[in-house]
């Protein structure tokens, strides 16, 4: 008999005061005895619908039923049979608009915490058994992967797991694409994001740092010189956009790509002991309203501006970044400028921001994306005091791979075009998948692009 209650087991968090000083995990995850109980509210559906909602078709009652059992490594291994990284999903995927939305118990009350108890089953198995990583027989095949993002990872195991022999060559120092230079530590620990990657490694992937395709080497050059007989191209969508307004230039004004980087990858939280600075003001501005802006935010806070503004020109109820994500950000203290856009960016004598002037705005009629659309209030112009404003209005995939691949058909904004059941390009032997091709999206949706571009190369190499 399921267990009636209406409400999800809350799940323990660092004080909101003290954790907006700390870059430690903010939700602590479940004890073992919550995450039973949690599990005990799932009706076991015969229709499963929560499961339709998993981008990678987790076998939620399944591995539920089994928490609720207290066989924690049973339930990780289900969960593990068609999710690879799930310690990582359950932390940052959005799972009020994917399983949980459709999970029968929001009904009436809140749906089961599906990610919370993913996240604690992953916890488990990693604390308490060690995983044994079987390398496959060589098939002597050589496969190329382009980044080392969710897609790269997922896509190069995969292979590995066939037999493939599998490089990934990626152009930063460190391994994990957005998870490691972009969610901060307070959300996804970067221990864990090393500890999915040396998994990859000991399927006998081979991790090449430091090396720009498109640069160092093209991808013409893998397919003809290097022995490759096909590629993956995993490179995300790292090319931050602005807002094109006068004064972006200004010193003290930042991409969140780069504000995140500097913080979370070289560690600017901890300089100088780590020798990357980032000159964060008492007020700062972060323009936009998706996960991305509410990391900037957070971080600002963290790194100890006393007033953070999340300038979002439309509602509360269009914020795009998880509902979690905005409650965490309110409860520490950042400040929502909603309705509001920024017209331009003042500077002092020596350059540096000390002011934004924004616009009051209203929402119309829904534009293409069937969001409605925000119209500026003429006359409604105002001016905020500001030392530091942080671009966050999304990003495109960088053009380099494009514009050194002859032949490679990608959209006017620059996403690879590519077959979705398949990752398919438009050159022979070459896939893609993750944000490279959908533009800025989630994790979730890399991986399940990854998993089916590895299954077509393995077609395609077969039948070759
Ligand atoms: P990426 O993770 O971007 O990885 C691409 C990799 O390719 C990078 O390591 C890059 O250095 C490398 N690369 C690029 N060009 C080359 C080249 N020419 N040669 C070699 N290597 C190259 N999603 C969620 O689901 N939940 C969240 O909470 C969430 N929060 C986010 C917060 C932030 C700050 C950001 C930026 C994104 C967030 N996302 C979130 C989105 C999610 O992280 C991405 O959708 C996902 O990482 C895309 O995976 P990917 O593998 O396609 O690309
Ligand atoms: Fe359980 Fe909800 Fe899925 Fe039904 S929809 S099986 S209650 S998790």
């Amino acid at each position: 008999m399921a267990n009636m209650r209406l409400d999800k087991n809350k799940i323990p968090e660092q004080d909101p005061q003290v954790r907006a000083g700390n870059f430690k995990e903010v939700a602590l995850g479940y004890t073992a005895e919550m995450a039973m109980d949690e599990a005990q509210r799932c009706l076991n559906c015969k229709n499963q619908p929560c499961v339709a909602g998993c981008p990678v078709n987790v076998r939620i009652p399944e591995f539920l039923s089994l928490v609720a059992e207290g066989k924690f490594l049973e339930a990780a291994a289900v969960v593990k049979s068609t999710n690879s990284l799930p310690a990582i999903c359950g932390r940052v995927c959005p799972q009020e608009t994917q399983c949980e939305a459709l999970c029968v118990r929001g009904k009436k009350g809140e749906p089961v915490g599906i990610g919370r108890v993913e996240r604690f089953v992953a916890d488990y198995q990693m604390e308490h058994s060690v995983e044994k990583v079987e390398v496959a027989p060589s098939n002597g095949h050589k496969v190329a992967v382009i980044g080392s993002g969710p897609a790269g990872l997922t896509c190069a195991g995969d292979l590995a797991k066939l037999g493939y022999q599998v490089t990934i060559f990626e152009a930063l120092h460190t391994p994990g694409g957005v998870l490691v230079y972009g969610i901060p530590e307070f959300r996804l620990p970067k221990a864990l994001v090393r500890r999915e990657i040396a998994t990859v490694e000991a399927l006998g992937v081979k991790l090449i740092p430091n090396m720009v395709i498109g640069k160092s080497t093209t991808l013409d050059e893998l397919l003809q010189e290097e022995g490759f007989e096909a590629v993956f191209v995993g490179s995300g969508a790292g090319l931050p956009n602005f807002q094109k307004i006068p004064g972006e230039n200004l010193l003290g004004v930042y991409s969140a790509n780069e504000f995140l980087t500097r913080i979370n990858l070289m560690k600017a939280y901890d300089f100088p002991q780590h020798d990357t600075p980032v000159k964060v003001g008492k007020t700062v501005a972060v323009v936009g309203g998706g996960n991305v802006a509410m990391d900037a935010a957070r971080c600002a806070k963290r790194m100890g501006a006393e007033h953070v503004y999340i300038v979002y020109r439309r509602s509360d109820a269009e914020l795009p970044a998880r509902a979690e994500e905005v409650h965490h950000a309110k409860e520490e203290g950042i400040i929502f400028r909603l309705l509001t856009n920024p017209t331009q960016i003042f500077g002092d004598e020596e350059g540096r921001v000390k002011s934004m002037e924004v616009i009051e705005m209203e929402l119309g009629e829904p534009d293409a994306s069937g969001r409605r659309r925000p119209i500026a209030k003429k006359g409604s112009e105002y001016i905020i005091d500001v030392q530091t404003v942080v671009i966050a209005i999304g990003n495109s995939p960088n053009p380099l791979i494009k514009s050194t691949t002859p032949g490679l058909e990608c959209q006017s904004w620059g996403g690879i075009i590519a077959d979705e059941e398949t990752g398919k390009t438009s050159r022979e032997g070459v896939y893609a998948g993750g944000d490279a091709v959908t533009g800025a999206a989630t994790v979730i949706l890399a991986m399940g692009a990854g998993k089916k571009a590895a299954a077509a190369i393995d077609d395609y190499i077969k039948n070759k």
